[in-house]
């Protein structure tokens, strides 16, 4: 399918177009790249351009540890070092949430599958219910670009909008843009804990990009462009996929 204008043209919440919402029964599409490629940034809308729920393995994480549930206590020690928590938590915690009504059709799946391990258990699953993966998009950033990107980003604590004080500034300091949030650093987001992250992604999850790749659904984006630009490339990627018939 070629990428038309009213594709480029298209805002989240005027409608999707017909052929890139997800239509089939437990269809997943794949946000893969490393931390600070951008991924969260461009989640949102395209979970709404595929008409499925965003979801954020970092994010479930997230609010697990705010929450003080088991899972968020046995994962503290891990994210704060900028290690991987382990795949047993982790895929539990992704096969409930596909469990959950509204991602009967699919999801957008964001930074999970990060593992080899995971991917297989995502695979098996997916099998199990007459589901498969639709897409898995690569944003592929050189990697000192990332160290850089990470360790200058902001969020908003109420929309987890995202900002980055020299690339993508809020319009005033500590404020969000969207919502009035007040922003904050994730405390993964120091130096040190952003090397291992990175250091981390490159041994763990490019193995997973490879696996997609000799699967034939990888669609690879360059994420070392503007925000703009990065978009544009994601519908180009999602439209150029077709759909599986069911
Ligand atoms: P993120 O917000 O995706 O950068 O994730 C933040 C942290 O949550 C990571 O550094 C890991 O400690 C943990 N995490 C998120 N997703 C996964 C996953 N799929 N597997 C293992 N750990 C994860």
């Amino acid at each position: 399918m070629t990428l038309t204008l009213a594709v480029l043209n298209f805002l989240p919440g005027e409608g999707n177009p017909a052929t890139m919402a997800l239509q089939h029964h437990d269809e997943v599409v794949l946000l893969l790249g490393a931390p600070g490629a951008g991924k969260g940034t461009q989640a949102r809308f395209l979970a709404e351009t595929l008409g499925v729920p965003h979801v954020a393995s970092g994010d479930l994480l997230r609010e697990h540890r705010q929450r003080g549930t088991s899972l968020g206590r046995a994962a503290q020690e891990y994210m704060d070092r900028g290690d991987l928590v382990p795949d047993v938590l982790v895929v539990d915690m992704i096969v409930d949430r596909l469990n959950e009504r509204d991602a009967a059709r699919g999801a957008l799946l964001d930074g999970f599958p990060r593992t080899v391990a995971q991917a297989q258990a995502l695979d098996d699953r997916l099998r199990r219910r007459g589901g498969h993966v639709r897409c898995a998009i690569y944003v592929d950033v050189p990697t000192d670009v990332l160290v850089e990107r990470l360790a200058g980003r902001w969020l908003c604590k109420t929309c987890q909008a995202s900002y980055h004080e020299i690339f993508n500034p809020p319009a005033s300091d500590g404020v969000c843009d969207r919502c009035d949030g007040e922003l904050y650093q994730r405390p993964d987001d120091k130096r040190a804990v952003v090397s291992n992250r990175v250091a981390v992604y490159l041994r763990d999850t490019l193995p997973v990009v490879e696996r997609y790749a000799r699967q034939g659904v990888l669609q690879r984006v360059d994420g070392n462009q503007s925000i703009e630009a990065v978009k544009a490339a994601l519908l180009q990627a999602i439209s150029e996929d077709e759909p599986v018939p069911a």
